[in-house]
């Protein structure tokens, strides 16, 4: 059991390095545990904030990574960004005159991460864990309620660490949000090239705000040549059972059609792509860590190559989305 404890140890004292760094402007929060592992062990799972307590309500913006547990290199990517952003810059200034906070969950399932599996302690990819139904949702792979001993489970109901993920959402968006709620989830592993995603990943029927979402990554393409990201709703690729972020999503679609002007939530995916170098190595392929993570000799390019596009990823957060 020392094993997996020591893995997570060394994300969570970067997590702590960044807290040091920032100083006032950092603030650590418990949301709570993970689902328990066979030992009895629940993991801690830590939401950070920085910037000023009066810019968290409505000039705030999310950012989650190590849903999947053996994802570590889109949490690195996470870690990376945010040291890089507390170091210097128009984010840091943003941060310093209250214009900005950024909330991030670095590690959704830190028993995962530990245990070097994709799903939590409990066997449930949590991104197949909504409970919400897919439409010609992949087989398997799009979810299957067979076993936790198998890939893709979707759990009986809510995990723990959806249900947090959840209540940090409500937190950040309550009655008196008056500004968009932009959030991004860090992955890695899908294909051989970069993703931006936004909803629905269980039906082709274009989500409500898709003509906004099109315009904000329209925006972030055009002016910063960000272009080394594709671009679209997740089901253009495939479509899925139980995506979390559908679930999020179509609850504040309703809260929003109870309240008139109410601002819209606006969740992201960043799915980095990590597969390019099968072709030259590809007995790669056969082992788990190395499918959702590049090889170790690119691995510090992976990391840092995404800071430019997730720094001006969290200024969307100062500006009028409605307006871009
Ligand atoms: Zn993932």
């Amino acid at each position: 059991m020392i094993k997996p404890l020591l893995r997570l140890q060394k994300y969570e004292h970067k997590i702590f390095s960044l807290l040091k760094k920032a100083g006032k402007l950092g603030e650590l929060r418990q949301l709570g545990f993970s689902r328990k592992d066979k030992h009895g062990f629940k993991f801690p799972i830590y939401q950070l904030t920085f910037g000023k307590k009066s810019a968290v309500k409505n000039r705030s913006i999310l950012l989650v990574a190590g849903v999947h547990g053996l994802e570590t290199v889109a949490v690195n990517i996470l870690l990376d960004y945010l040291n890089q952003a507390l170091r210097d810059g128009p984010v840091l200034s943003a941060l310093k005159s209250g214009k900005l906070a950024i909330v991030a969950i670095p590690i959704l399932n830190p028993g995962g991460l530990a245990r070097q599996s994709r799903s939590n302690p409990g066997g449930v990819d949590l991104m197949r864990n909504s409970g919400v139904e897919g439409e010609n949702a992949l087989f398997f792979f799009g979810g299957q309620k067979l076993s936790g001993r198998l890939p893709y489970y979707q759990g009986k109901k809510l995990e723990p660490e959806s249900i947090l993920l959840f209540r940090a959402l409500r937190d950040l968006y309550d009655a008196e949000r008056k500004t968009p709620l932009i959030a991004l989830d860090v992955h890695s592993g899908y294909g051989n090239k970069n993703y931006i995603w936004w909803p629905y990943a269980k039906t082709r029927t274009p989500s409500p705000d898709d003509m906004l979402f099109r315009r904000i990554t329209g925006y972030m393409e055009k002016t910063k040549l960000h272009n080394a990201y594709h671009y679209g709703p997740q089901s253009e690729m495939y479509t899925t059972h139980g995506d979390l972020w559908d679930l999020f999503y179509d609850h504040f679609l309703k809260f929003r059609e109870l309240k008139k002007r109410a601002p819209p939530f606006l969740p992201f995916t960043l799915e980095i792509g990590t597969w390019t170098h099968f072709k030259k190595n590809p007995t790669r392929i056969l082992k788990k860590r190395e499918i959702f993570n590049p090889p170790r000799n690119l691995k510090k390019q992976f990391v840092t190559g995404h800071r430019e596009f997730l720094h001006d990823f969290s200024l969307l957060g100062i500006r009028n989305v409605n307006e871009i």
